[in-house]
């Protein structure tokens, strides 16, 4: 099933180029006081969220895709984890690259570990606003998980089952010298979208095609199954360290064919299974 968050917080269910508005079924999501638990509301109910979903499929509100304006699947994840140099060919062209190295020796993720982006959400439609104009601000796009329950050492083999949805992840990045984590944390710099897909309809996360375009140009093209750590590693990896809550997002990392983009562009994001996102760059 596909589900997206489109206009001011409507829920939508995605039919090929067609929404149908089943906002109600939100209604199934238990109101909580203060303090609320850690994590998504919508992704920690989404088994009985989806359920209501397909029941008002038929009477809901339909809407052509193009008309509305998508939002980010999840919109209170605990954390976006990032996933640093986890393809071969992206640690190569970074190694090449000083205007990436900026004159520092690059290693894989086995030396960084993970890294945790700006968990506030943008979706394809909000776009990106562009800071630090006169640095290079540069693409990443990365299949992304979405965390559907609590998970603490979760072991390699049962790490999917911890996997609620996938979707597209621009991990969008100033480059520079600073910590990553500042880097890739400024406003709208963590994009979501452009809905999600519920795990059952993702064989294998491992072996994924996903692309981008900016403009008429490509600019990256790789499958998932050249991810040095691959999607159960990074849940086996990170939640040894920390606790992942429904809706926190793991961004897998990113192939080769990073680079800049500008005010103007469009970026033109697909992922095997999931689909096709534009997102809008602007001036901030
Ligand atoms: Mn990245």
């Amino acid at each position: 099933m596909k589900i997206c968050r489109f206009n001011d917080d409507r829920l939508g269910l995605v039919e090929g180029e067609d929404v149908v508005d089943v906002t109600t079924a939100l209604e199934v999501i238990p109101t909580t006081g203060w303090p609320a638990p850690q994590g998504d509301a919508l992704i920690a109910n989404l088994d009985a969220v989806c359920a209501k979903a397909w029941e008002l499929a038929e009477s809901g509100e339909r809407l052509a895709l193009y008309d509305v304006v998508l939002k980010s699947p999840v919109a209170n994840p605990t954390k976006v984890i990032g996933a640093p140099v986890n393809y071969y060919a992206h640690l190569d062209e970074s190694q090449e690259d000083e205007g990436v190295n900026f004159g520092r020796e690059i290693k894989t993720i086995d030396h960084y570990g993970l890294f945790l982006k700006n968990p506030t959400l943008v979706g394809a439609g909000d776009g990106v606003d562009l800071h630090f104009t006169d640095r290079r601000n540069d693409h990443e796009v990365e299949v992304s998980m979405i965390i559907g329950k609590t998970a603490k050492n979760v072991s390699y083999e049962n790490a999917l089952d911890y996997v609620g949805a996938y979707s597209i992840g621009l991990d969008m990045t100033v480059r520079g010298t600073e910590e990553r984590s500042l880097r890739k944390a400024i406003d709208s710099y963590s994009v979501l979208g452009p809905w999600l897909v519920t795990a059952d309809e993702i064989a294998d996360p491992d072996k994924l095609n996903f692309s981008i375009h900016v403009g008429d140009e490509e600019r990256q093209n790789s499958n998932t199954d050249k991810l040095i750590f691959d999607c159960k590693k990074l849940i086996e990896y990170g939640s040894s360290f920390y606790t992942l809550y429904p809706g926190d997002v793991i961004m897998t990392g990113t192939p080769e064919g990073v680079g800049p983009v500008k005010a103007g562009d469009t970026m033109h994001c697909y992922c095997e299974g999931i689909g096709k996102m534009d997102v809008a760059v602007r001036a901030a």
